[in-house]
């Protein structure tokens, strides 16, 4: 699956990528389908579900399920964790050697 990862560059001064660091080696793949994976991130008290759904706009491909994203419409630190544990490649997505 073709991954479209949001714009980092734009959020490296940003609180929650520095948050989002700290929670990558908490990053895990719970399943994925063609069109869709589901991860888990462990943040400071709660495992948060991270989705990427591949036919979403742009806007809406990246989703979780914790406060800051679902009151505010806001790229989260999880969001972030999960883009970054896939570039650094420390989770594998399937059909990835
Ligand atoms: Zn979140």
């Amino acid at each position: 699956m073709e991954i479209e990862f949001i714009p980092l560059d734009a959020l490296k001064e940003d609180k929650i990528y520095i948050k989002a660091i700290g929670l990558i080696r908490g990053v895990k793949v719970d399943y994925s389908t063609a069109k869709h994976i589901s991860f888990s991130v462990q943040g400071d008290e709660n495992v948060h579900n991270v989705m990427y759904f591949t036919e979403k706009p742009a806007s809406k491909k990246w989703q979780c399920d914790c406060k800051w994203y679902t009151l505010q419409n806001k790229t989260c630190s999880h969001i972030i964790a999960v883009n970054l544990a896939i570039k650094k490649k420390l989770i594998k997505l399937e059909g990835e050697d």
